[in-house]
């Protein structure tokens, strides 16, 4: 039996070609060698103020994105974490296992609480429902990146301090800290990471990107006045960044890229990484578009919910039990 992985997925339509291959190529390699759950966390996502519109929307689109991109739900549990009742409810029992004291030492909430003007209760307990999240299905893996280390450290408290009052009933979480792979700079100022919430609307192409709009952000992006190609991320960031992205999407090392374009000029590399990104985004785009033409995504959310959801049903039942609730 595989290891469970369990990983949440921003309900975010917006996607750039760095969450392609930092994050959406990760999920595919964790499915090859855990046992995977990735759910859309809405029930997270309502902690601070959504457009209940655009947050179906969101949902939707961000499902059909990664179904475009390869992920396959025979290998991956893909469903929403609303429409899997047991999440809500363990929260509520961990809850109650959790101090307000250890709640107030989190990090996150401390700034996300400075950044909006109404704090809800939701926001304070993210953390516990973020543990349940995991504890439900007793995964042994959580990839996470550094600003959210803190609140697996607090599952996996809560997980224990359950266990040592009422016997072992959750497996303790590990951060699994993600591979690092090829990392996509802004086009604009390539010394930043590309993100999806970049002002600048230059600065990232997107997964939906039509072919005019990658054409233009890659045609102005930002690179030096050494002239010569080689791959120098001090000096060269722009360039670096280029042939990082034209290796990442037409399958060869960066190192072979550097070959490729050698003696080559700065116009020649971009209208290379043009060609790759038309090439490849345009498949995704069509895959896309032919996905939401279908029943595909909810036939996806339907199977992923039901699965999950009698996975989840044990787990809940066997915790509501231990704590006298139920006849
Ligand atoms: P935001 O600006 O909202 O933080 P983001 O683009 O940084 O958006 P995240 O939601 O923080 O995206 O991260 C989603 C996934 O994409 C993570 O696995 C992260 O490691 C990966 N990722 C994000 N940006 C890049 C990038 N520029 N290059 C490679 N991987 C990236
Ligand atoms: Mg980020």
């Amino acid at each position: 039996m595989k290891d469970r992985l369990l990983t949440g997925l921003q309900p975010s339509g917006n996607l750039t070609i760095g969450n392609y291959v930092g994050g959406i190529k990760q999920i595919t390699d964790y499915a090859d060698n855990y046992d995977t759950y990735l759910f859309v966390p809405d029930l997270h996502a309502i902690t601070v103020r959504q457009d209940p519109a655009l947050l179906r929307k969101r949902v939707r689109e961000v499902v059909g994105i990664y179904l475009a991109c390869g992920v396959d739900p025979e290998k991956v549990h893909l469903y929403v974490q609303s429409e899997n009742l047991y999440h809500a409810n363990l929260s509520w029992l961990l809850e109650c296992h959790t101090t307000y004291g250890e709640l107030q030492k989190m990090t996150q909430f401390k700034t996300k609480s400075r950044n909006h003007d109404y704090v809800s209760c939701g926001l304070f307990t993210y953390p516990v429902l973020m543990a349940a999240d995991i504890l439900l299905y007793s995964a042994k893996y959580v990839p996470t990146g550094a600003d959210q280390t803190q609140h697996v450290e607090l599952a996996r408290d809560i997980a224990q301090k359950f266990n040592n009052r009422y016997g072992e009933h959750f497996v303790m979480p590990n951060c699994l800290i993600p591979k690092i792979g090829a990392r996509i700079r802004d086009l604009q100022e390539p010394e930043k990471k590309m993100s999806k919430s970049a002002e600048n609307p230059k600065a990232s192409i997107f997964l939906m990107d039509e072919p005019k709009d990658i054409k233009k952000k890659i045609m102005s992006a930002v690179t030096d006045s050494e002239g010569v190609i080689r791959y120098d991320e001090q000096n060269q960031p722009g360039i670096a960044n280029l042939l990082t992205i034209y290796a990442a999407y037409s399958g060869c090392t960066v190192d072979e890229a550097v070959q490729k374009f050698t003696g080559a000029g700065y116009g020649d590399l971009k209208k290379a990484v043009v060609a790759v990104l038309t090439e490849k985004l345009g498949a995704f785009r069509e895959e896309y578009e032919r996905i939401m033409a279908t029943s595909r995504v909810d036939d996806v959310l339907d199977a992923g919910r039901d699965y999950t959801t009698a996975v989840a049903k044990e787990k809940y039942d066997e915790i509501r039990n231990v704590l006298g609730l139920g006849r």
